[in-house]
């Protein structure tokens, strides 16, 4: 047997690069340049306005502020697309438009919401002069000449994979095509006396064909084209023939036919037609393997060709893709970063390695609590294809290893990427604010009994103005602390405490995360600048006000709920301080319910 490193570097040895071709730069997407590409132009081609605003002198603003506006005459008006056609002078404005030349003369755009451009508009006012409500520093809202890219640079260097954006900085030096390291044609065989094709009707002891169109699609999505060869038979002659009709391909991907059953002949031909290097490839699934170079059987044609044998149960032969056949064609295509991306992630069920071999789990990876779970997706059979149809990632379980339990690290090579997947949810968090002294902390204290009695998890957090004093002088981390640690952090067999300086304060919403996600509601004390939704305990002997405005409010909370005051004025839900119940309910109500019901909270 042979290690997954040993095979694909065997394989890689030999596969080359392609010959590059010039082609429109939108038929490039994914491909490797193939030249250097320097600028002829400079972009920005001309100083320009970054903002629809007025053009002028920044020593003209000089003290201009909102009580005492600099009063400019203007003189003009410049449009993107037009050139201007007067200067600036001492004491003038040129109104412009975004993307507009920058008139000579001027050093500094004023953007219209900074003048009194709109009073003047409402008011039918006088559009002779503008005032300016502001001081501007020297090319404040410019946009210099060649700062983008200047001419005569290196724009995009040989080696970069064009994306979009790439394609975009192509197109904007004029380029309409580009040279690249072509795309390789990967011809596709299937194998088996078993296989019909989509359009013939299922037969007694038939099955339809699936590995084709699988491997097809995994050349596609990483590059190639693919050429599909339909399903050759499981006896020689005939296998022959069909693996011929491949060799003017850049590479040949065979499946089944290379395990040790009676009909497993595709090694057979290949033993006969090719260099052949026929592997048991220490790995689940997927043992089996076969990888040569083949030769012509008509001799005229002079390419010898890599063909990659995958074995034939479906997902072993998508597996075997992914490891061997994809960095094959990434590496045809001048690619350099080859590798599959990694992610290391807390499996949440056991998986188990009983025969020293590298496994490949299928999981799906969520990503919560700003932490990577793996899950197993069903059933790991090689011949089901639907437990791959759910996964997103192959968990790596080395060979090395016995296996892994839940709550255990594991690499996973990501099939996707998991943000298509499942992305982080909020917790539900609600905050409870007042002023100081209105009774927040007990009622915050009483909504965690009555919530925790009804079976929910909750996170309290508590918002402090006047630092943290949870680090006792003397203790260990204290002193990590004095020492100068930017982080320190406790943990014991059950809890984690942790104390993190930190040069702004965090918003609630990047607080949640660090929490974990094995609650049903952050219960949040204070907080009343942030965004989430509040409920403000209010005292009749503080005053009637609110500290927050009626409508940052989800509920008020008092100890007069017959003054009308509040609850007419502000037609919000009014409740009973001491009503913990009530207040419980409208909780549960807007806001643990909500959020479970979609899919929120629990986990
Ligand atoms: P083999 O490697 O040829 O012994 O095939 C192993 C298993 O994979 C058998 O159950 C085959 O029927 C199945 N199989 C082989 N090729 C395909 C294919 N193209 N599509 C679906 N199943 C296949
Ligand atoms: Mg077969």
């Amino acid at each position: 047997m042979i290690s997954v490193e040993e095979a694909l570097e065997k394989i890689l040895s030999y596969v080359e690069i392609l010959e590059p071709e010039r082609k429109p730069i939108l038929d490039c997407l994914g491909q490797v340049l193939a030249e250097d590409v320097y600028s002829a132009i400079d972009i920005p081609p001309l100083d320009n306005s970054a903002m629809d605003g007025y053009a002028l002198r920044a020593k003209d603003t000089c003290g201009a502020c909102e009580s005492s506006p600099v009063y400019l005459a203007v003189v003009g008006e410049v449009a993107a697309g037009s050139m201007p056609t007067k200067e600036v002078e001492p004491g003038t404005a040129i109104r412009i438009m975004t993307g507009a030349p920058l008139p000579d003369g001027a050093d500094a755009v004023v953007r219209f919401e900074d003048t009194d451009e709109m009073t003047r508009k409402s008011s039918g006012g006088d559009h002779s002069q503008i005032g300016i409500l502001r001081r501007a520093k020297k090319r404040l809202d410019v946009r210099n000449r060649g700062e983008d890219i200047a001419k005569g640079n290196l724009v995009l260097e040989k080696g970069r994979v064009l994306r979009p954006q790439e394609i975009g900085v192509l197109a904007s030096l004029g380029r309409s095509t580009a040279l690249v390291i072509r795309r390789p044609i990967v011809a596709i065989l299937a194998t088996g006396d078993e296989l019909i094709g989509l359009e013939q009707p299922l037969a007694p002891g038939k099955i339809h064909d699936s590995n084709t169109y699988t491997i097809a699609a995994e050349v596609s999505r990483y590059g190639g084209i693919p050429r599909i060869l339909g399903i050759g038979r499981d006896s020689i002659q005939p296998l022959t023939e069909k693996i011929d009709e491949g060799l003017d391909a850049d590479m040949l991907i065979t499946s089944g036919g290379v395990s040790k059953g009676d009909y497993d002949i595709v090694k057979d031909v290949l033993a006969e037609h090719g260099e052949v290097g026929f592997w048991t490839v220490c790995m689940k699934p997927g043992k089996p393997l076969a990888f040569g170079i083949m030769k012509n059987v008509d001799r005229s044609r002079k390419r010898q060709v890599p063909h990659l044998g995958l074995p034939g149960n479906p997902v072993s032969s998508m597996i075997t893709f992914e490891q061997f056949a994809r960095p094959a064609i990434l590496k045809m295509m001048g690619k350099k970063n080859i590798a599959k991306p990694i992610v290391r992630a807390i499996v949440e069920d056991n998986i188990a390695n009983n025969d020293g071999r590298r496994v490949f789990a299928r999981v799906m990876v969520t990503r919560r609590g700003g932490q990577y779970y793996a899950s197993v997706t069903g059933p790991q059979g090689s011949g089901i294809l639907t437990s791959i149809a759910r996964a997103n990632g192959l968990a790596v379980i080395p060979e090395t290893s016995r296996g892994v339990k839940a709550g255990e690290m594991v690499e996973v090579q990501m099939l996707d990427w998991v943000e298509e997947q499942g992305e982080q949810k909020m917790l539900p968090i609600v905050a409870i604010v007042g002023k100081s002294q209105s009774g927040k902390t007990m009622l915050v204290e009483q909504l965690i009994r009555e919530l925790k009695k009804r079976g929910h998890r909750i996170a309290a957090l508590k918002h402090s103005h006047c630092g943290i004093e949870i680090d006792h002088p003397g203790k260990d981390t204290w002193k990590f602390t004095q020492a100068g640690s930017d982080t320190v952090c406790i943990s014991s067999p059950d809890k984690l405490a942790f104390i993190k300086n930190l040069n702004r304060e965090l918003k609630v919403e990047e607080i949640t995360p660090i929490l974990g996600s094995e609650f049903d509601l952050v219960l949040a004390e204070g907080f009343k600048k942030s965004e989430i939704r509040k409920i403000e305990v209010h005292r009749k002997e503080l005053g009637d006000d609110l500290i927050c405005s009626p409508e940052e409010l989800s509920a008020i909370v008092t100890d007069s709920p017959t003054d009308t005051l509040i609850a007419d004025g502000f037609k919000l839900p009014v409740f009973r301080w001491s009503d913990t119940a009530a207040i419980a309910d409208f909780i549960e109500k807007n806001f643990l319910r909500a959020a479970s019901g979609e899919g929120k909270c629990l986990r």
